[in-house]
């Protein structure tokens, strides 16, 4: 508890300090962090040597590009112990669970100060976008996301938070925001536009946050309006993955987001070389508090650009903006449902055994789920997959599943988890 309060009061200066004095804590954490991973992570090192590096040449932040980029999938190649420090007890970590767009199940791990670190981080921008201690927050989450601990503040009524299930039909979530009224939401674009779309086809009026924030997926301009028409607010959205927790997030000017640079270190890159301001690249992320399973310029799978202004907020840190995200897609069910790609990996990721998926909707009466062998897989983890897959889609809609060794066309280039032809036909 104390940790957590220090931990954020020291968040919340960095945010008053100059942009020079901000970078200079960056390179120090920098610094630091390629040094443990040179040392104690077999994959960096490899990674540096290779590259004829040591950590130690690494002066300035644009000396960081003297180190090669990682793929998600390379990541996802190595055994744990290449790709973990050998100096922290994994077992001790938070394990993470992610595959997004790629539709790659893989294991994070974060010690338990990193962890706290990502929530802090959030906490620090919610914070800044208007949030008090008093109000009553709604989570809109994959369950698996959910927090579920309570401190002794919960007990006093003080950051009292419920937890919906995105999953569950958006006209129960809208149930529930009436219910608890509560004065902050945070969720995903995907579902937080649903229930909204809902609630101006009906006329809702009666959920009024304060608050609405977004994160963890690319936020379509449209879904923006839908949502702030809807609740009747300004949403902020924030940048995020799970393996680098809040990389960006928005003031309340709504023009850029701002980079946590003293967590992280984002760099665009285009051709290999970085991208001029305001030119579009793939976002290369260094996650200054990864050093359990460290992630040093590891390339996300995202559009971005970087921008040269300043925030007339007063807030220094460097903006970005994101400008195409996962490639996913909507699975569109006959009762007018839509379900989310977030949901469906969300789901497919607990499903033991599973090296890779590609879910597809072949029709509305159709969808289809491939599922590459993994570790641990056994004849009933395709039962396993139907059945999670039969929670999110219910009953209306056939769900074939079949196992293969590779997915066809795996290796070339992008790789969606998630795609509807329904859609792409209307
Ligand atoms: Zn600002």
């Amino acid at each position: 508890m104390l940790r957590s309060l220090f931990l954020l009061r020291e968040l919340q200066s960095n945010l008053k300090l100059k942009r020079d004095e901000l970078e200079r804590i960056q390179l120090g954490k920098l610094k630091a962090l390629l040094r443990h991973a040179y040392e104690n992570v077999r994959y960096y090192r490899g990674l540096l040597d290779s590259a004829g590096i040591k950590p130690d040449d690494v002066q300035t932040l644009s000396d960081l590009r003297l180190i090669p980029v990682t793929e998600k999938a390379a990541l996802r190649k190595l055994d744990l112990q290449e790709k973990t420090a050998g100096n922290i007890d994994v077992k001790a970590c938070v394990k993470v669970f992610t595959s997004g767009s790629t539709g790659m199940p893989t294991h994070i791990y974060f010690t338990r100060y990193d962890h706290l670190m990502i929530d802090m981080v959030y906490l620090r921008s919610f914070l800044v976008n208007g949030l008090r201690f008093r109000d009553k927050r709604a989570f809109i989450l994959d369950p698996h996301s959910f927090e579920t601990k309570k401190c002794w503040y919960h007990r006093l009524g003080l950051a009292a938070y419920e937890n919906i299930s995105c999953f569950t039909d958006a006209g129960e979530q809208l149930e529930r925001l009436r219910r608890i009224q509560p004065d902050f939401i945070h969720g995903y674009p995907s579902s937080l536009a649903l229930i909204a779309r809902l609630m101006l086809e009906k006329g809702t009026k009666d959920v009024r946050p304060r608050l609405v924030s977004t994160s963890a997926e690319l936020l379509h301009q449209k879904q923006r309006e839908t949502i702030n028409a809807a609740f009747g607010i300004s949403l902020y959205d924030r940048y995020a993955a799970r393996e680098c927790g809040n990389i960006a997030w928005e003031c309340d000017r709504h023009d850029g987001y701002h980079i946590n640079i003293d967590t992280s270190v984002v760099e665009i890159i285009r051709d290999d070389k970085p991208a001029g301001y305001g030119e579009p690249g793939d976002v290369i992320v260094t996650n200054l508090h990864s050093y359990a399973m460290p992630f040093i310029r590891y390339k996300i799978g995202d559009i971005g650009a970087l921008s040269d202004r300043t925030c007339p907020c007063g807030v220094e840190t460097p903006l970005m903006r994101t400008v195409e995200g996962r490639d996913e897609d909507f699975i569109i069910l006959k009762d007018g449902r839509l379900i989310s790609p977030m949901m469906v990996t969300g789901t497919l990721d607990y499903v033991p055994g599973i090296r890779q998926f590609r879910v597809v909707q072949e029709s509305m009466d159709v969808v289809t789920a491939l599922l590459a062998k993994g570790d641990g897989f056994a004849p009933e983890t395709v039962d396993k997959a139907k059945e999670s897959l039969r929670e999110i889609f219910g009953s209306g809609i056939e769900i074939r599943c079949s196992a293969v060794e590779e997915l066809p066309g795996e290796n070339n280039g992008k790789v969606r988890a998630v795609l509807s032809k329904v859609r792409e036909t209307n």
